[in-house]
């Protein structure tokens, strides 16, 4: 019998056939997957014919259906709805396909092939995409390593084995340093905690074995502590405590790894001819020189220090008052912040939630959709992995778009989080396909289900990136939808969540559960002000990260890195009551892998565009002018990685982007 991921699905819509598929098909199903990937990739390099576009980049994009089959269905229901035996299969897919995908990366004979198409490119008549998917190609390879021979070769190798295994010891230290710490409360040290706040210290207390509760490093445990606890002596230890992870001393010292990821991050992009690891981590991405990031963090610095001054003055004042002599500290600002929050903002969330209804939010999400691009959604009936997954087909003037899954309720079987994927991505080569988009959330079940601002912002956000996979309209699926710079992959977005704030919106969709009656003006203004709250600290905490982060990266790596932190941070003139974000022995989006290396910047990067892009609609005839709409999906949309992130923006705003939208949506400059 074949294995029911790897027959024809004759679904609707080629939908994976989820009711067919047991746990036990997913192993047989990814051996058969990847020895058939092989043998297409063993086939293409070995071809006698001289290479050609045909035979070894469109066989290249060709390979791998099969692979595409088990892994969209398997990470679907891996990651929304797993169980013990998904987890194991993971544990066991996860080395496998790391090795699977690096062996195809270092074919040195199929490296060649793509040299010798790469050396004769303006001789091959090719298309502007097809050219491009050649460039993508062919720098893959060349990133990875290919073009090393002997010693450089071997070298390449060793360097890239001690980096990972110095990513793995990093988290692993941080876990360790995370769970060995916690401060015990007694009855009287609960004082002024919110009761979700002692609740959520009392299951932590559980869990390490103490019979009341207690404060640990988790972040949705210490900020809130840290928030709303008034004893001072407390909050400075525990303070402390979170600062210090990874810089403790001893085994789990994170300090000395750092240092050597450095370095040998240095040595392997100057093996690859790069000046520095920035460079080579930039390479790729929108901003393409560490320059231009440093020139953009610096003009968001300025205002954003200058908002935090302030703010500081304001909550020095509100501490002495309290009595407490001497200056702001680190463990101070969340609590005085609270404070002042309460008293500017009172914003009950309790009184807001009626308004905010799933169903009617989805339709919010569709019928913005709509107006911009014209698409339609009809609830479509097929069996999928999870009762609470819903499904519609969207078509444009009749045609026929994408399918469109959202799983909108948390289950313990869930990771947390949200997220947007594509089941199958927009492609016409080999054949024409429509995307099939699913967008998964955590939202709280509820008859009707309510959702706070947050949740509807979430709503709104993955439908961006679904849009951009649906409204994708390329020939290769490697540059499909979000196969783009990762600076860039925010944008439809974050830009997408703007629609939920447009005043007409919120009056249409954003009715009382009970009474139908639309959400009174003074409570949309509160909300929308509450979040612009403390926008000084926020962006000051983040922008020092992201900062110290690049100067790691550019030019030589610093044989001690806590000094250049301390050196970077003087330089910029941190204010002395706000820590980084992430400091350098716990800043895992660095140091626990590549991911984020040289690119911790790339959130703000992204919504400094988003709202540059917002405010050429409104600049134009508003949030649903019908040129920019067109502009947009025209230029940003449907062309995927098919050009230079750059030269997309531009195309569709006619300028770059500038800071100043963003300073005004923070509330960092007068709107
Ligand atoms: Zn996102």
């Amino acid at each position: 019998m074949t294995n029911p991921i790897l027959s024809n699905w004759t679904t609707p819509f080629e939908i994976a056939p989820f009711n067919a598929i047991s746990d036990d098909d997913f192993a047989p199903a990814l051996e058969q997957a990847m020895q058939a990937h092989n043998a297409e990739i063993d086939a293409i390099a070995d071809n006698p014919d001289a290479p050609t576009f045909a035979n070894t980049v469109e066989a290249l994009e060709a390979a791998g259906e099969q692979m595409d089959k088990v892994l969209s269905v398997f990470f679907t229901v891996a990651g929304a709805d797993s169980n013990p035996a998904r987890e194991e299969l993971q544990r066991d897919f996860s080395p496998k396909l790391a090795a699977h995908f690096s062996g195809i990366s270092s074919n040195k004979v199929l490296f060649q092939r793509l040299a010798d198409l790469w050396s004769r490119k303006e001789d091959l008549n090719l298309t502007d995409e097809q050219a491009r998917v050649l460039m993508l190609t062919h720098r893959g390879f060349v990133r990875a390593g290919a073009a090393l021979e002997g010693e450089k070769d071997a070298r390449m190798q060793d360097i890239k084995a001690r980096l990972a295994s110095l990513g793995t010891s990093f988290t692993q230290n941080l876990l360790a340093d995370e769970r060995d710490w916690y401060m015990e409360l007694s009855k009287n040290d609960l004082e002024g905690l919110p009761a979700f706040v002692v609740d959520t210290a009392r299951a932590a207390g559980q869990e390490k074995g103490v019979k009341g509760p207690v404060v640990t490093l988790s972040r949705s445990l210490i900020v809130p502590f840290l928030q709303f606890s008034p004893r001072r002596d407390l909050r400075e230890k525990a303070y402390r405590a979170w600062a210090a992870r990874g810089a403790n001393g001893g085994e789990t010292d994170n300090r000395n790894i750092s240092a050597e990821i450095l370095q040998l991050r240095e040595e392997r992009a100057k093996l690859l001819g790069y000046d520095s690891f920035a460079g080579f981590k930039l390479e790729t991405e929108m901003a393409r020189t560490p320059d231009k990031v440093r020139d953009l963090l610096m003009q968001v610095w300025g205002p954003a220090k200058s908002r935090a001054d302030a703010d500081a003055e304001i909550l020095t004042q509100m501490m002495q008052e309290d009595g407490v002599n001497g200056p702001l500290e680190a463990w101070d600002w969340r609590y005085y912040a609270e404070k002042r929050r309460k008293a500017e903002h009172d914003l009950d969330e309790a009184a807001l939630k009626p308004y905010l209804q799933l169903d009617r939010m989805i339709e919010a999400a569709f019928a913005c959709a709509n107006r911009l691009f014209g698409l339609e959604f009809t609830p479509l009936d097929v069996p999928l992995y999870h009762a609470d997954c819903r499904a519609w087909e969207v078509t444009r003037n009749g045609q026929h778009i994408a399918v469109f899954i959202g799983d909108y309720f948390a289950r313990g079987s869930k990771r947390s989080g949200a997220w947007c994927s594509a089941m199958r991505s927009q492609a016409k080569f080999p054949k024409v396909q429509a995307p099939v988009v699913i967008n998964v959330c955590n939202f709280a079940k509820g008859d009707p289900a309510l959702l706070s601002y947050d949740d509807a912002r979430t709503l709104f956000h993955e439908f961006g990136h679904a849009l951009h996979q649906m409204l994708s309209d390329v020939t290769y699926e490697s540059i499909s939808g979000t196969s783009v710079a990762r600076d860039f992959v925010e944008l439809p977005s974050q830009l997408y969540e703007h629609w939920l704030e447009v005043p007409e919106v919120l009056a249409e969709f954003a009715t009382h559960a009970e009474t139908g009656e639309a959400m009174p003006q003074e409570m949309l203004e509160k909300v929308l002000k509450a979040a612009n709250f403390d926008q000084g600290f926020q962006t000051v905490e983040y922008v020092a990260s992201a900062l110290v982060d690049l100067a790691f990266h550019d030019g030589d790596a610093p044989a001690d890195p806590m000094a250049k932190q301390a050196e970077v941070l003087s330089q910029i003139g941190m204010p002395q009551a706000i820590g980084m974000r992430h400091a350098t022995p716990h800043f895992a989006h660095v140091f626990a892998g590549d991911g984020y290396s040289a690119g911790y910047y790339s959130y703000m990067w992204s919504e400094v565009m988003d709202a540059d892009a917002f405010a050429a609609f409104e600049e134009a005839g508003g949030a649903f002018d019908p040129e920019r709409a067109k502009a947009l999906e025209e230029n940003i949309l449907s062309t995927g990685g098919s050009r230079e992130a750059e030269e997309l923006y531009l195309a569709f705003r006619g300028r770059l982007p500038g800071v100043e939208a963003l300073l005004k949506g923070r509330g960092l400059i007068a709107a």
